[in-house]
């Protein structure tokens, strides 16, 4: 082939196309789709570039030759060309966006200028690479342009990867007995001997470790190699991946129940690629069942992604799979070094690693031959992703695993109403384990009327009693609030003045009992304010935080020990790592904690969960919020009784009447679905539909609004005059309506399923590549799915 066209990575919107380039004859046969090169682009400019596709077809216009071509390591994956195809198609994502989102930023270029000598000068010799900075050291700007100028010194374009995988040897031990391996040697071999002594306790050792334990030299253990005692392999330093370690003790592979058993039958029985749904409570036994699919697929030669929602959960998954599999496990999650990740990445693509565990980004990984794909707890939200491009992971899974003819299951306790969808509509089969391994009984789950009390009571007589009790038998508590801080906000009592953030139009979060004030959308930071600037009458606090509660319960219990856990504490491993196995040693009495605390965690001595304010989840404005405040209830209320004492759960609500309670009381969850499946249906709502929000933000608050409009009358002509089963409706702002300086306004577009596909090409079209002039320059506007 002699062309190639080229997604260039190119920041402009409009130019969401492919660039045709010539292949020089140097490169022809060895440009392949999916490698990484170099282009001319612009007047000057070189930009690196991704080969979509390939063509003999000579354009009709003048077309410039590609530079240069990376690495065939650097090449993305079939699985990566996949997903950009998804994205495109079904998030409308540019080529840019496409390639960056699958790119990990370790293999992101940089651009970098060097000075290269053509004519010695000073102690500098021809051929020699100087940078810049170095330069301007010794020479004024002048100097340098002068000698560049006479031909001395060559500006050079280069391109660099920020992060290069460091190589490291190591050392395997290939003998079973060492006493044999000693016979080898007599007592003169002192160092031979030392190094066999010494490397028979490891399963591998880097090389540097060995030579400094042992104070031999690396010839010495090659020369152990050339004798077949020793392995020695480079390898990549930061080498996440878990040995074949023996297993460690109790971790043997228990064979699988009964139950397990017949759902493996059944999702092996599917017809291929299978897609199915597990629906069991925690603890019923998915992950071993997972594990058993994984064995499966890496004993016909495939590897597994299996995607947990959060990062913090996946060390105890990757023991799981590590304790029961021989295969070589990665971990991929945005908070991995850099180096760990280049590494990591590259072993994935050689097909080294067979098991790729991680959060949402995981799905990204250079699969060389990808199997099977798991995702556990398919319904949490933070499989959504909040950045560009927006995609939805377990959607875009499922359709990767369609496309790739690969095997897909999720899992959850309560899976989310749009997976429910999808086994009404036979995509998926489900797959059900209904006991729980262990003694561990469900708790109780009751609800607590606020109505009755004093509105500045956070915690009620019976939720107060409930905790002295449990403190009493040396039992621990876990509480709930999703409120972060001391205080929602400070309000003047007299004028209503409420402290507001600077950057945003949000009312600053209260902390440190009112010493701080901090913007939970832009990190702004200000001191203490007593008095009103306005009026100078006393501010006082609006709404309470956990610090607030924190506060009454040390009064209440002085000699118990309450430690908050909220979105900063787990930002901090440590600190955070730390807390949890405190609370382990029972040297904490009561965590509170923010929404964070629902997930994964299990301690056997809880016996009392309490919910502070479960109106603050059922009164979101959002379709979902019903949906998500079940899921999350009923997490909640698994946190209490994971031993073998009973455990209770007490939720507050000032609406005790809400249907949702009486389908968490019961745990009635498929009746909940039921029910909200036909309201979501005569209402208009996913998964009967598809919603577009169009997001607009702008510095200026009349361009955001204006922008709004104009986008809401053009597509309700269009729509109206095309006859296209989509309404839009009328532009809104959103609940806060500026952030970070940025005024934000949307339009909300209700789309029938099968006009889905038609109605986001003229969104696309209008938005994205601006074709009818819509966009005012002024402002940004991107497109978000579903919610
Ligand atoms: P889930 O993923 O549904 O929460 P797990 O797979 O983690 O469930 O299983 C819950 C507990 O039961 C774990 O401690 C696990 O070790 C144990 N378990 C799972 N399968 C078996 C089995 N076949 N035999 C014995 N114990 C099992
Ligand atoms: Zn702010």
């Amino acid at each position: 082939m002699s062309y190639a066209n080229i997604i260039v990575n190119v920041k402009a919107r409009q130019l969401d196309r492919l660039f045709t380039y010539l292949i020089p004859a140097r490169l022809r046969g060895k440009i392949l789709v999916g490698q990484r090169v170099v282009v001319p682009f612009g007047r000057g400019q070189y930009v690196d570039g991704l080969v979509w596709s390939l063509t003999d077809q000579a354009p009709t216009f003048k077309v410039k030759p590609i530079v240069e071509k990376l690495a065939d390591s650097y090449a993305l994956s079939v699985s990566q060309l996949q997903i950009m195809q998804i994205l495109r198609r079904r998030y409308a994502a540019t080529y840019q966006e496409a390639y960056l989102a699958v790119l990990p930023s370790v293999q992101k270029l940089d651009k970098i200028v060097l000075y290269s000598v053509v004519e010695a000068f000073d102690d500098y010799l021809v051929g020699q690479k100087i940078a810049p900075a170095h330069l301007k050291e010794r020479y004024s700007s002048t100097q340098i342009a002068a000698r560049v100028r006479a031909g001395q010194l060559l500006k050079q374009l280069t391109f660099e990867f920020k992060y290069q995988a460091k190589q490291v040897e190591w050392v395997r031990p290939l003998f079973r007995d060492v006493e044999i391996a000693l016979a080898d040697f007599d007592a003169r071999a002192v160092k031979k001997r030392r190094i066999i002594k010494h490397i028979a306790h490891f399963d591998e050792i880097a090389m540097r470790d060995l030579t400094r334990a042992t104070r031999a030299a690396r010839r010495d253990i090659i020369g152990l190699a050339a004798a077949g005692l020793v392995a020695v392999q480079t390898r990549s330093a930061a080498d996440l991946s878990i040995p074949n370690r023996v297993a460690p003790a109790g971790a043997v592979d228990r064979p699988l129940s009964t139950a397990q058993q017949a759902v493996v039958a059944d999702y092996m029985a599917l017809r291929q690629p299978r897609a199915a749904l597990l629906i069991g409570v925690t603890g019923s036994g998915k992950t071993r069942v997972y594990i058993e699919l994984a064995k499966r697929a890496i004993a016909a030669g495939h590897q597994v992604l299996v995607l947990v929602p959060e990062i913090a959960l996946t060390p105890q998954l990757v023991n799981r799979f590590s304790s029961q599999l021989t295969a070589d496990i990665g971990v991929i999650h945005t908070y991995i070094r850099p180096a760990e990740k280049v590494a990591v990445y590259n072993r994935v693509k050689s097909g080294d690693i067979k098991v790729v565990i991680g959060a949402r980004s995981a799905i990204f990984a250079p699969f060389k031959q990808l199997g099977l794909i798991a995702i556990d707890e398919e319904h949490e939200y933070s499989y959504k992703s909040e950045t560009i491009p927006r995609y939805q992971t377990v959607e875009l899974a499922l359709q990767l695993a369609a496309k790739l003819k690969v095997d897909i299951i999720l899992g959850s306790a309560t899976p989310s109403i749009q997976t429910h969808h999808l086994i009404d509509t036979g995509a998926l089969k489900a797959l059900h384990l209904d006991k729980s391994f262990g003694q561990s009984q469900l708790s109780d789950i009751k609800i607590v009327d606020m109505t009755a009390l004093p509105k500045d009571v956070l915690l009620s007589p019976p939720l107060q009693q409930a905790m002295a009790r449990c403190f009493e038998r040396g039992e621990q508590v876990i509480l709930f609030h999703n409120r972060k801080g001391y205080a929602h906000a400070k309000q003047c009592r007299s004028c209503g003045y409420v402290e507001m953030c600077q950057n945003c139009a949000v009312p600053l979060t209260v902390y440190d009992e009112g010493r701080q004030f901090v913007c939970r959308y832009c990190g702004y930071r200000q001191p203490q304010r007593l008095a009103c600037p306005s009026c100078a009458a006393p501010l006082v606090d609006i709404g309470y935080g956990i610090e607030q509660i924190q506060q009454k319960l040390t009064a209440l219990f002085p000699t118990r020990r309450f430690v908050v856990v909220d979105s900063d504490l787990t930002h901090k491993p440590i600190a955070y790592r730390e807390t949890l196995a405190a609370f382990q040693r029972v040297e904490i009495d009561c965590l509170i904690g923010t929404q964070i605390l629902a997930k994964g965690l299990d301690f056997a001595n809880v016996t009392l969960v309490g919910v502070v304010l479960a109106d603050q989840l059922i009164q979101m404005p959002d379709y979902l919020s019903l949906e998500r405040s079940y899921q999350l209830l009923t997490q909640v209320a698994g946190r209490a009784g994971r031993g073998l004492k009973r455990g209770l759960a007490l939720i507050q609500t000032y609406q005790p009447d809400h249907r949702i309670f009486d389908y968490v009381i019961r745990r009635d969850f498929a009746g909940f679905v039921k029910e909200e499946k036909q309201l979501r249906d005569i209402v208009g709502y996913p998964p009967y539909v598809t919603l577009f929000t169009v997001k607009i933000q702008s510095e200026s608050k009349l361009a955001a609004h204006r922008q709004a409009d104009l986008l809401y009358d053009f597509y309700d002509k269009n729509f109206r005059r095309h006859a296209v089963k989509a309404q839009v409706f009328q532009p809104i702002q959103p609940f806060y309506a500026r952030i970070r300086q940025q005024y934000r306004t949307q339009v909300l577009f209700k789309v029938a399923q099968d006009s889905r596909a038609a109605v986001l090409k003229m969104l696309y079209y209008g938005i994205v590549q601006n074709k009818y002039d819509l966009v005012d320059a002024n402002c940004w506007v991107d497109i978000d799915f579903d919610g």
